[in-house]
């Protein structure tokens, strides 16, 4: 964790609102996924904070990247652009999954020349991509029970298993590869036994597939959803992994090539938030605070992601129960309505910590208020 003297002493250089990346705490996160996970390849699932020298970082240390657009696809690009061709097409083969099931067709002729692995979960996209980028690789995206996860993705996203072998040979049929099977158990998925859920599906899958003749995959995307820590009921990553390498030592092949994509596990620990005390007002009775960071810009994440950040004041004092709000004219800008703060003064600085993901990413320029300026630290 950055020393709090150090924030504030960012805040006042760089003004605020202000966004810290510490690149020690996303690799550290990196090293922790590897550590108890060592079978699993990362792809660091770009859309949770695509800043830049967020994935330069991650990239250093070896990682391969998830992405869901051509945007991201290029954020992850710059880093391999000098590379001569050769090379360069056989790090996107071996190191990108462009894991949105849905692509448009001027995304899949332009993802062609690259021929990246991508994922599907229907009979339409397998015939786009047939027409549009022939030469991708496959992964069917499987529905899974998303029980419990913070946030849900299994009604948008995911081939039924009762129609998952029919999708493979169909594909097969169209004369695609379908490598293997990628699915996502929802993010923050703080129940364990989705995982295990998950995994048993796949498992019966591969071997529908190998009874109805198809023999070709040997690729097992376990996907996101690995919880980050943002408080002590959230139990430690490595039971969690202990719990995913048992089953799959138990269910697939020894040499079956198992990745992961997490980007919440990676990204939120690494992004702290400053803001700064702009506003006060009693009302009935409750002190609230107005500060220059809300739920259009850090904190969007407080709407789009389900998700809650403890503001903490650098001052201390006896606390009292507080409103702390964003500065658009929105009502819907309400950061917290329940926070422990002590007595504050306009210009004082308030700050989260584990506000890595699915921010700052989602941050807008609504009401004229622009996103929370970037600073990097250890980097
Ligand atoms: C969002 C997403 C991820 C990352 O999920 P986390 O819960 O942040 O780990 C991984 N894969 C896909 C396909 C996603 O859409």
């Amino acid at each position: 964790m950055i020393p709090l003297s150090r924030l504030q002493q960012l805040a006042r250089r760089h003004g605020t609102p202000l966004f810290v990346i510490d690149h020690d705490a996303l690799r550290k996160a990196y090293r922790e996924f590897r550590r108890h996970l060592p079978r699993v390849q990362v792809y660091y699932a770009v859309k949770a904070n695509s800043d830049p020298m967020i994935v330069r970082t991650l990239f250093e240390e070896g990682a391969s990247f998830d992405v869901a657009s051509m945007p991201e696809f290029q954020v992850v690009y710059q880093n391999i652009r000098h590379l001569p061709a050769k090379e360069r097409q056989q790090w996107i083969w071996d190191k990108i999954i462009y894991a949105n099931p849905t692509k448009p067709t001027d995304t899949l002729e332009e993802l062609n020349k690259y021929k990246p692995l991508v994922t599907f979960d229907n009979r339409e996209e397998i015939h786009k991509i047939r027409k549009h980028a022939p030469d991708a690789g496959l992964a069917l995206r499987l529905k899974v029970p998303n029980t419990g996860a913070m946030v849900e993705l299994s009604s948008k996203f995911g081939a039924a298993p009762g129609e998952a072998v029919d999708l493979i040979l169909e594909a097969d049929r169209a004369g695609l590869t379908v490598e293997g099977i990628s699915f996502h158990v929802g993010s923050q998925t703080t129940n364990f036994d989705n995982y295990v859920q998950a995994l048993n599906l796949t498992a019966n899958i591969f071997q529908e597939a190998r009874d109805r003749g198809y023999t070709k995959m040997n690729l097992l995307d376990i996907g996101g959803g690995f919880p980050a820590r943002y408080d002590s009921t959230v139990r430690p990553f490595r039971e969690l992994a202990k719990v995913i390498n048992t089953e799959i030592d138990r269910l697939f092949p020894k040499d079956i090539q198992v990745l992961a994509e997490p980007g919440r596990f990676l990204a939120a620990p690494c992004g702290i938030s400053v803001a700064e005390v702009t506003g006060k007002a009693v009302r009935d009775g409750k002190t609230c605070y107005y500060i220059n960071d809300g739920v259009y810009h850090t904190y969007s994440g407080v709407i789009f992601d389900h998700c809650k950040y403890p503001v903490k004041a650098f001052k201390k004092g006896p606390t009292s129960i507080c409103s702390v709000f964003g500065p658009t004219c929105d009502a819907l800008d309400v950061v917290s309505m329940a926070e422990n703060l002590p007595d504050l003064e306009r210009g004082d600085l308030v700050y989260s910590v584990n506000i890595g993901a699915y921010s700052h990413a989602s941050a807008t320029y609504f009401n004229g208020f622009p996103p929370a300026k970037v600073v990097h630290e250890n980097r």
